[in-house]
Order: structure tokens, then C-alpha cells, then sequence
């Protein structure tokens, strides 16, 4: 008889996820099955949940739904001979073809024949997941659960923070959302010189206080220049991080950047979304988007980020992630 677990589901073209009895999948050749401990909601989700227009384009129902997990390696498929069951691990959420271009050069995150775990194939808020062992983040003994649930977001932060060189750099982050909080941990671990966060949401900018931004913006009430001269930024921003997804908030960003400066651009703009592109061109301004991890350097420095801070501080242990975070990654 087939094996059965619980699993949520986007069962049809409609809001919301039913939670019901799925068949457990077997893994195939080069595949492990993983035993869910832990998940985290990504903004994904809720997307899928809401069936806004990007879920009706994406998601083909029935669909078990979720892609931020960890877990222990339950089954081997055949010819895995790298990972052992017991084995506790996190998973990259893209499934990749391995055979394109950005693939062989090791850019998985650029393939453009990629798969969403929980999006284009069955996810993680189940009690099992069958993925190719080639996706499998083995995690080192002695990070927490919580932390390691969280890690495809804490990448997203990693991969965006990480890529313009930081160390001595005056850092402008446009949103404070949990990805913007762990970004500005991330660029203060890294040799930032100051990092400035904006948003409009006072709770938010106090918790990037607490994960060590130099200063926080209102941009509701306050200009970012204002505040150039009392940290003592003279030609403007170097590094640019947009989190927020606001057309506002990157033009402000792209006015305020230094000549020659570099902006990763992580937030998902509204179509239509304009910038003064004269900006760009004059300051010459470098902009690159950001989608996923590096595959697999972004989860390389994310779990050593995390665990030489652990090894500081063994007995650190938090209900909330971002807290968890903030310990984690402390100066
Ligand atoms: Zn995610
Ligand atoms: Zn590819």
C-alpha cells in the first residue's frame, strides 16, 4: 500500500492552501528523500496562498506548496554516495538542468531552465521532500534548527549584501524587511563602514538598530541626505541594496549614490517602475539584480557566517529567527 503523509497543498486556482493526505515520494536515481523538522514562510508563499497574478502564471494545482526547510535524510536514491541517512540538511530551492551555459560555468542561479521547489515541483510543507542530491545543504553540527529553517531568506540577504566588495564602504539599504535586517548585519560583519537603512515602518528600522545599522531613515518623515553630513558621507553612497520592491525608494537610492557607485537590486519592482536613467549614465552607476543564492557559494559563506559566530556563543537558543540572527551574526 502507498505510504501517505500530510502535506499543504494549493488543491485549486483559488486563495488559499488545504492541508490533506498525499502519497510520500520515493527518490529517484540521484535523489534523497528528506524528513521535514522545521519550515519558514517565504513571501513566495503567501503569494501562492493569496493566487495573486504571478501564482495564476506560475503554480499548475495541485501543488504541495513551501521551499525554506530543514530536515534529516531519510532515503538515499540510488547512486547518491555522498550524504548519509541521519544526515541533517538544508536544500537549494532551485532545480537546476546542469547543462546550459551559466550552469557549467557555475551560475545555476542564472539557469534559464530552473525549477522552484514548492513552485514548479512538490515542496516542503509536507512531512517528506524528494530532492537531487546535487540541491542537498549539508549543515554542520551544533546550528539551530530555527536558524537553518530560515536559510533560502538569510541567502537571499547573503547573495545580495555579498556582492559588491564591502569592507570601508558607506552602504544604503532601501527596506527594512527581515531579508533588509539580516542584510545589515551582514554588510557590518563585512567591513561596511556605515550602513544606512531606510523604510517606513519605525518597528522595523528599531530591529535593524539591533542588527547594527549606523542609522536609520524614516523616509516618511526624514531625508536620507540629511543625513550625509553627520556621518560624515561625502560624495554619496558606494553600495546601494534595494529590498523593498519600491520605485521610490530606488530612485531616492540612485540619486544619493556616489559616482561609479554599485546598487544590487533584490526587491521585485511594480511594471512601469521608472528611474531617471540619465543618473546611470552620468554617475556611471553599476546595477545588478539578484535572484536566489550562488549556486553553491552564497550557502558556503552563510553557514560559516553563522557558525564562527556560534562557536562564540554555544548556548545561544531563541524562539524568534530574526533574534536568533542577530546573535548569530553580532559584531
Ligand atoms: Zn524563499
Ligand atoms: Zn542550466
Amino acid at each position: 500500500m502507498q505510504a501517505m503523509m500530510d502535506a499543504l497543498v494549493k488543491t485549486e486556482a483559488k486563495k488559499g492552501l488545504v492541508l490533506q493526505r498525499m502519497p510520500v515520494p520515493e527518490p529517484g536515481m540521484g535523489e534523497v528523500r528528506i524528513k521535514i523538522h522545521k519550515t519558514a514562510i517565504c513571501g513566495t508563499d503567501v503569494h501562492i496562498y493569496n493566487w495573486d497574478p504571478w501564482s495564476q502564471e506560475h503554480i499548475h494545482p495541485p501543488m504541495i506548496v513551501g521551499h525554506e526547510y530543514v530536515g534529516e535524510i531519510e532515503k538515499l536514491g540510488e547512486g547518491v554516495t555522498a550524504y548519509h541517512v541521519g544526515q541533517i540538511v538544508s536544500g537549494e530551492g532551485h532545480i537546476v538542468c546542469g547543462h546550459c551555459r551559466n550552469c557549467r560555468a557555475g551560475n545555476g542561479q542564472w539557469c534559464k531552465f530552473t525549477k522552484g521547489v514548492g513552485v514548479d515541483r512538490s515542496g516542503a510543507f509536507a512531512e517528506y521532500i524528494v530532492i537531487p542530491a546535487h540541491n542537498v545543504i549539508p549543515i554542520p553540527e551544533g546550528i539551530d534548527e530555527d536558524v537553518v529553517s530560515f536559510f533560502d531568506a538569510f541567502g537571499n540577504a547573503t547573495h545580495t549584501a555579498l556582492m559588491f566588495d564591502m569592507i570601508g564602504e558607506d552602504v544604503l539599504i532601501t527596506g527594512a524587511g527581515p531579508i533588509g535586517m539580516m542584510a545589515t548585519a551582514i554588510c557590518k560583519k563585512n567591513g561596511a563602514r556605515s550602513v544606512v537603512v531606510t523604510d517606513i515602518n519605525d518597528y522595523r528600522l528599531e530591529l535593524c538598530k539591533k542588527m547594527g545599522a549606523t542609522q536609520t531613515v524614516n523616509v516618511s518623515r526624514d531625508k536620507v541626505e540629511d543625513i550625509f553630513a553627520e556621518r560624515r558621507i561625502v560624495e554619496g553612497f558606494d553600495v546601494g541594496l534595494e529590498m523593498s520592491g519600491s520605485g521610490s525608494a530606488l530612485n531616492t537610492m540612485i540619486e544619493n549614490m556616489r559616482n561609479g557607485g554599485k546598487i544590487a537590486l533584490l526587491g521585485i519592482q511594480q511594471p512601469g517602475t521608472q528611474i531617471n536613467w540619465n543618473h546611470v549614465i552620468w554617475k556611471g552607476l553599476t546595477l545588478q539584480g539578484i535572484y536566489g543564492r550562488k549556486m553553491f557559494e552564497t550557502w558556503y559563506k552563510m553557514i560559516t557566517m553563522v557558525e564562527g559566530a556560534w562557536i562564540l556563543r554555544p548556548s545561544s537558543r531563541t524562539d524568534f529567527t530574526i533574534r536568533t540572527l542577530t546573535r548569530a551574526l553580532r559584531l
